[in-house]
């Protein structure tokens, strides 16, 4: 096994940007989990599934191939062969890979073809169930999160430079009943793992969070060595 980093915590907290940047200093390759389970939420949303059904979100599984393609060292979402990369960033595909991310047979598939990606790689893996479910052996799990305000300002702030214009009341809105939906499911909920560090980035900056994280993966790696 290689030296795997699992970074959960929910909607907004910052976990992919922090996450891509550990990575590339620490030359891991970084899997965003969550835009796998946003594809299947752009399937079923394109191919007008009701989505609240689990019974026909499972019946359409066999149809929705979800895969990562890591070459050139970015990571590319395809369904069914197509890169969805432009297209899953959308507050509605990300309260429909909410949705569908509380069925068993969809957690099932996308969890098997996570371990199997991570393999034997250096790793840094963003979600909300991998310290938990998808890598529980990883030398070092982190739970991050922020205030819902500040996560706000950030995602209306990120909207913006994409120019797009999004009202906070909104945004704030979307994301406390994404967090509410993903903590209180039956399968695999938001959670911290037992052994994670805790970290509030609601005062802390990128540059301030990435290097604490650097720090501590520094630290475990060198305890490693010396096992
Ligand atoms: O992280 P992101 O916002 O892209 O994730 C979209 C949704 O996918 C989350 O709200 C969550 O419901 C689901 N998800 C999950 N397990 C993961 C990653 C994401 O259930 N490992």
């Amino acid at each position: 096994m290689g030296f795997q980093i699992a970074i959960d915590g929910p909607a907004g907290a910052g976990k992919s940007t922090i996450a891509k940047a550990a990575a590339s200093e620490l030359g891991f390759v970084y899997i965003d989990t969550g835009a796998m389970y946003r594809a299947l939420g752009l399937f079923c949303l394109r191919k007008g599934i009701n989505i609240q059904s689990e019974e026909d979100v499972t019946a359409c599984l066999q149809d929705a191939e979800v895969d990562l393609d890591m070459s050139g060292g970015i990571q590319h979402v395809l369904l069914n062969g197509e890169d969805v990369n432009g297209y899953i960033r959308t507050e509605e595909v990300g309260m429909a890979a909410s949705v569908v991310s509380r069925y068993k047979e969809v957690r099932a598939g996308l969890v098997g073809r996570q371990q199997k990606i991570a393999g034997s790689q250096n790793i840094v893996m963003d979600g909300r169930d991998i310290g938990t479910v998808v890598l529980p052996d990883a030398q070092l799990k982190i739970f991050l999160t922020a205030g819902v305000h500040v996560r706000a300002l950030r995602r209306q702030k990120d909207l913006e430079m994409s120019g797009k214009t999004a009202d906070l009341k909104e945004i704030e809105k979307d994301i406390e009943e994404r967090d509410l939906q993903d903590r209180t499911r039956k399968e695999s909920p938001l959670v911290q793992a037992p052994d994670a560090v805790y970290l509030d980035t609601s005062d802390m900056t990128i540059s301030e969070v990435t290097d604490y994280i650097l720090n501590l993966a520094e630290t475990r790696m060198a305890q490693g060595r010396e096992l």
